[in-house]
């Protein structure tokens, strides 16, 4: 980030700045990783030119995601509900599942797996191992394309149904 205007920035809380008064904070395109820094996520990612995919994410994510580099666990359980809910919300194609024991299944497993891994990887999908294949099981991922949204209208783990 540039210093030259650092009077216009205003720390908030972790990975979150103030510049002149909007929040900027960090965003990962579910689709293909790329991660945006700003106050509003992109309507298209610039890199896989797939549109309102973006999720909320944190410092701890980003890094990971850009350096593999491990971190401290950040987000809790609520966190990640109301990350995934601003995400559906700002996409008509798809929504959170109405079942909130669902919900609440997939944050505790992807939160488990956050401390056990510290990667937010998906509680219902296999990882290889291999650090950048396993980048596309970080959550919420690509579900567009399994098979489970074509034949039944929800990603594997029934975080998200067509909507
Ligand atoms: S299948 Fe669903 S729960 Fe699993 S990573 Fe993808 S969006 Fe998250
Ligand atoms: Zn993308």
């Amino acid at each position: 980030m540039g210093l030259r205007n650092t009077e216009q920035y205003a720390e908030a809380d972790s990975g979150r700045l103030e510049w002149n008064g909007q929040e900027k904070t960090l965003w990962r395109c579910i689709v293909c990783n790329d991660v945006h820094y700003g106050s509003e996520p992109p309507g298209t990612c610039p890199t896989c030119m797939s549109t309102d995919v973006y999720v909320k994410s944190d410092p701890q994510e980003a890094r990971q995601v850009m350096l593999g580099l491990d971190g401290d666990v950040e987000t809790d359980e609520e966190g990640l509900v109301e990350c995934w809910k601003e995400l559906a919300g700002r996409n008509d194609e798809f929504r959170l599942n109405p079942d909130t024991e669902d919900v609440e299944l997939a944050a505790r497993g992807v939160h488990r797996g956050e401390e056990e891994h510290g990667m937010k990887y998906c509680p219902c999908q296999m990882k290889s191992g291999d650090f950048v294949a396993d980048l596309g099981l970080v959550c919420p991922c690509n579900f567009f394309i399994q098979p489970s949204w074509d034949e039944k209208g929800e990603c594997w783990c029934k975080l998200f149904v067509k909507g």
